[in-house]
């Protein structure tokens, strides 16, 4: 090759290197871009990673955590480095382990495998709610990836919406979703021309379980007979729980009152099994109300009125069973609610009253006792007998408040009589048939005692036949705790009622009082005069006191000293009188025996 050519080829190197070098840098340059490219990405990952609203995890098979961002970390309330290597399951609460072990056995228990689960997550702020995504990386083996969301404000946003329309005892609907329910149904049977039912049901005695049973048995009952309610209505159907013992049923589109019966007879018949309770079992019954719309109302609460005061109605007529509305019950329903109303008032101004009348030993012809008698001035109905207003009280939840003021009245007019040097005669209450069973009676009686400082000798109590009859067994182990109190305790309104005579042994009281009924007729009816000296003989061989009220003629008297009977309580000794008039009785006693007895 000559030195031409050679040159040549050198050139031509040169050229080709220089071309590469060129290339080269820009090979360089670009690589350089890419670096710094690849960097922003990672640098974006990584952010995206760490501050992504939501928690990321890499969990192991075992449940350990491999990997976690910074949310994840803050939601555990811990460092990064203090998380990492350790057992996820330490930020789980107690309730929630099983839980999370579970799903981490359902991830991996097949590749490519994606589970769910909620739990309850500890952390510096306290417990929070969390729901877990994870699915296992098929690459990377045995690790999973998890999506870990903080749901507890959601959940509580829920849980806020479900406690404003359902009532958390029964999970039924609560008043709220039930108005909104029954006024979507309202407005259904306004389109297409139907009609519908509402019923209204109560529980016979409700109070009288939850009270000798305690709350809690109470709350399972009403658990219970939800439970049992629901199973008696169709899909279309609502049934909810207004307060307490009271329930409430829409039924939409029906086809006459046919259907509301067969729905009602199918909820007595239900409630018909006994409950089972803490070991107790318990029978109830209900009373059920029927108000059908648009007939009866156009509104909830016309409806409800309706439906309210023909449960009323089915309450009275014996409990156990369901009346339709009608204008008339409406009228009967209207005046109890206003007497309800008064009674509130009364008891609250202290317009009720009590008044004493007196007992009277035959054989000394001194007063050896007297009976607290209620009575209320109704502004603008004069007296009204406790025969009207007890009954209602009882209906309304007043008994209780009612019978703790007589309590008191009498409790404090003794210890005014002790301190006034006069004697000591015991007075005898009236308790009522739902009061027998409560838990709060001693303690109320206790209470009254011990703040006045009498003795419980000073106070008798008067029960009903028929309110001993009801639960006998309970009604004799309450009575046994009163007797230990050193209470006295009279069976009043005897003859009657339907007492056995084989319970009247074991009961623990000391008088019995022979009803009016049998006294009024004693000198006309040979029958009343028969039973009335049976029961002067049967009282006098199970060594009981007797006595009889309503007397109000010499003859009765006549007949009833005759007999044996012990004491006697009627007009022609005295009315009921307040206590400043039966002051001056006790002063001058010994007059009244005179002019009476003689
Ligand atoms: P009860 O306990 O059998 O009371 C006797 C009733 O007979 C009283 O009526 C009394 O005034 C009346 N009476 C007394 N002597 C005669 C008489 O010679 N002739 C006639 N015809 N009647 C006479 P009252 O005060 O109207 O009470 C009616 C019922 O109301 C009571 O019957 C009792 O069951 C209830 N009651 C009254 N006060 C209370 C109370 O404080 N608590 C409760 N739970 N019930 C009460
Ligand atoms: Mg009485
Ligand atoms: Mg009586």
């Amino acid at each position: 090759m000559d030195e031409e050519s050679r040159c040549r080829d050198l050139e031509y190197l040169a050229h080709e290197l220089q071309v590469h070098q060129v290339e080269l840098e820009a090979r360089n340059h670009e690589l350089i871009e890419m670096q710094h490219a690849l960097e922003v990405a990672r640098d974006r990952y990584a952010d995206l990673y760490d501050f992504a609203p939501v928690g990321y995890l890499t969990l192991g098979i075992s449940g350990n955590v491999l990997e976690i961002n910074l949310t994840g970390a803050s939601m555990l309330g811990a460092e990064r480095s203090q998380i990492v290597g350790m057992p996820f399951s330490i930020w789980v609460s107690r309730e929630s382990t099983q839980d999370f072990f579970k799903h981490i056995q359902a991830v991996f228990s097949s590749k490519k495998s994606r589970a769910t689960v909620e739990l309850e997550i500890k952390c510096r702020g306290g417990m929070r709610e969390a729901s877990l995504e994870s699915m296992v990386v098929e690459r990377e083996g045995n690790v999973c990836r998890t999506v870990m969301v903080d749901i507890t404000e959601k959940r509580k946003q829920e849980r806020i919406h479900y406690l404003a329309q359902y009532d958390v005892l029964t999970g039924l609907p609560n008043r709220i979703l039930f108005q909104d329910r029954l006024s979507h149904a309202l407005a259904a049977a306004g389109r297409d021309g139907t009609g519908g039912a509402l019923l209204f049901l109560d529980i016979d005695r409700f109070k009288s379980v939850n009270d000798s049973l305690g709350h809690a048995a109470g709350d399972q009952l009403l658990k219970d007979i939800a439970d049992r309610v629901k199973g008696c209505i169709r899909k279309a159907d609502t049934v909810a729980r207004l307060a307490g013992d009271e329930f409430v049923l829409v039924l939409p589109d029906i086809d006459g009152e046919a259907h509301v019966c067969v729905v009602a007879e199918n909820i007595l018949e239900v409630m018909r099994a006994p409950f089972s309770i803490e070991g107790h079992s318990i029978s109830v019954s209900v009373s059920i109300g029927v108000s059908l719309y648009p007939n009866d109302g156009r509104d909830f609460n016309a409806l409800i009125r309706s439906a309210d005061s023909a449960m009323y109605h089915a309450k009275k007529i014996g409990r156990n069973n369901f009346q339709f509305y009608s204008e008339e019950m409406n009228a009967k329903a209207l005046e109890s609610l206003s007497m309800e109303n008064d009674l509130r008032l009364a008891l609250k101004n202290g317009d009720l009253v009590v008044h004493y009348q007196p007992q009277v030993e035959i054989g000394s012809g001194k007063i050896v006792g007297m009976e607290a008698l209620i009575r209320w001035h109704r502004p603008g109905d004069g007296w009204v007998s406790p025969a009207a207003f007890i009954p209602i009280a009882e209906e309304r939840g007043l008994i209780v408040p009612i019978f703790d003021m007589v309590l008191r009245e009498v409790c404090l007019q003794i210890q005014i009589w002790q301190s006034m040097g006069l004697p000591s005669i015991p007075v005898a209450i009236n308790i009522s048939a739902l009061q027998i069973r409560r838990h709060g009676l001693l303690g109320s009686i206790a209470h009254a005692l011990r703040t006045t400082g009498i003795s419980p000798t000073c106070l008798e109590l008067e029960l009903t036949e028929s309110t001993i009859m009801h639960e006998v067994e309970a009604t004799i182990l309450m009575m046994r705790e009163l007797k230990a109190m050193g209470l006295k305790l009279t069976i009043d309104d005897f003859g009657i009622g339907y007492s056995s005579l084989s319970y009247l042994r074991s009961f623990p009281i000391h008088k019995l009082k022979i009803a009016h009924s049998f006294v009024a007729d004693l000198t006309t009816n040979s029958d009343a005069a028969a039973i009335a000296s049976a029961i002067i003989n049967m009282a006098k061989s199970l060594k009981l006191k007797v006595i009889a009220e309503g007397v109000e003629t010499e003859e009765q008297l006549g007949y009833l000293r005759a007999q044996g009977c012990d004491e006697v309580q009627g007009y022609y000794f005295s009315e009921a009188i307040a206590a400043e008039k039966f002051t001056e009785l006790l002063k001058c006693e010994q007059l009244l025996v005179g002019k009476n007895l003689g």
